[in-house]
């Protein structure tokens, strides 16, 4: 029996007369998706999208998989394809789904029919199979309102379709239509989760990494290279710099207070990641800072961080418990990353009593402690290192 997918566009509707394009983003997007699983055609029909295998070996579970992960899919659900008669049809839909229909105790169909050509109409073709579908299923109960497993046939130019109910697909926007933006990643659960919440929203991801070997390992370094990869895996390739951080680290250490060593390290990570996102057409900044989850994230230590950089600073945890936010992380499979131990480095010198009420002129004029630090971030980016994600 021929099968194929067929994925129900989100917001991609309300998008009016950019919707064209838009949905050439997500087929691209899927495209890249499905580029290890097989070759795929593409029909746009109204709403959907219509993912067609070229080879009849092709793993129809790996592909849904795959589009699962896959920003701008509202739902979508694996469809035999059979011939336009109501006797095909009424065959397919009882061998197809049996499994489904065995496991349901109600039902009810929904027949589309886009070929007004076909002899019966929508509620005709939805009563007729219906009443089959009884017959053949004898535990099976009809229930409009709230059924186990709505049958769909669609009537479409060429072929129909019988499918069962539908999967939630990744939801969002697709990757690439909102413009780019570069995360701070660290090792930790939030920034992942930030990551990924704004590519869900259809932002194309760069990031920005900071080590300060050797106070931090080549394993810290992998672990988030190992983030990154759960997080490309929804938004595609992220095109990573990891910039080095320890001379300007020392150079905190060696000319602040001890109370601003986070809040002017912060800043140092903001001002670099901005510099960087521009020259790679950035048009904001990413990060996991939640509202008061440490000494550095207060309201006030936020807005002397967020004057580090022009570019807008995007925070999509900041209103979160940590709890939601590892909620997020186990969906995304980066917690069990995340919970590794080992150093980042925001734990390298940090003050045993931050400031938590900072006044950004005095965070400024801390900064300025430390000569040459211009110079020190220009040479941190010359020298960051460039490493492609997928
Ligand atoms: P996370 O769980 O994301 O590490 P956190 O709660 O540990 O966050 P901080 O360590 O204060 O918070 O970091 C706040 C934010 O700063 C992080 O969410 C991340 O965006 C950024 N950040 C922290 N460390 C680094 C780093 N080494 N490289 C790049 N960005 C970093
Ligand atoms: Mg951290």
């Amino acid at each position: 029996m021929k099968e194929i997918v067929l994925v129900k566009n989100g917001e991609l509707v309300l998008k009016g007369l950019n919707r064209n394009s838009f949905e050439d983003v997500l087929i691209k997007n899927m495209r890249r998706h499905l580029a290890d699983i097989g070759q795929f055609t593409f029909t746009k029909s109204q709403s959907t999208i219509m993912v067609e295998p070229e080879n009849e070996d092709t793993d129809l579970d790996d592909a849904v998989k795959a589009l699962g992960k896959v920003f701008g899919i509202a739902a979508l659900s694996r469809a035999a394809v059979c011939e336009k008669d109501m006797e095909d049809i009424i065959r397919t839909a009882k061998e197809y789904l049996a499994d489904e229909l065995l496991l349901a105790k109600t039902f009810k169909v929904e027949a589309k029919r886009s070929d007004k050509k076909f002899p019966l109409n929508s509620p005709q073709i939805s009563r007729e199979l219906g009443g089959q579908l009884l017959k053949a299923f004898h535990h099976l109960k009809v229930d409009v309102h709230n059924p186990d497993i709505v049958v769909t046939v669609e009537v479409r130019d060429r072929y129909a379709f019988v499918r069962g109910n539908n999967i939630k697909g990744a939801g969002g926007m697709p990757t690439g239509t909102s413009g780019r933006a570069a995360v701070l990643i660290s090792g930790g659960i939030d920034s992942p989760v930030a990551a990924y919440m704004m590519a869900k929203r259809g932002i194309e991801l760069i990031s920005v990494h900071f080590a300060s070997p050797p106070y931090t390992s080549e394993l810290a370094e992998m672990k988030v290279m190992d983030l990154l990869k759960r997080v490309a895996a929804y938004s595609g390739t992220i095109v990573t710099y990891v910039v080095p951080f320890t001379e300007i680290q020392e150079a905190i250490r060696d000319h602040c207070p001890e109370d601003y060593f986070t809040l002017v390290m912060r800043r140092i990570m903001m001002r670099i990641s901005g510099e960087i996102a521009k020259r790679q057409n950035c048009q904001a900044l990413i990060t996991g800072e939640s509202v008061g989850q440490v000494a550095s994230q207060t309201i006030y230590a936020l807005g002397c961080t967020d004057s580090a950089s022009d570019l807008p600073v995007f925070r999509p945890c900041i209103g979160m418990d940590k709890d939601e936010i590892i909620a997020i992380s186990r969906k995304i499979d980066t917690f069990d990353i995340s919970i590794q131990p080992y150093e980042d480095c925001c734990t390298v010198f940090t003050p045993k009593h931050p400031k938590t009420r900072p006044k950004l002129q005095d965070v400024i004029d801390t900064e300025n402690l430390i000569s040459e630090l211009d110079r020190m971030c220009e040479t941190a980016i010359q020298n960051a290192k460039r490493v492609f994600i997928k």
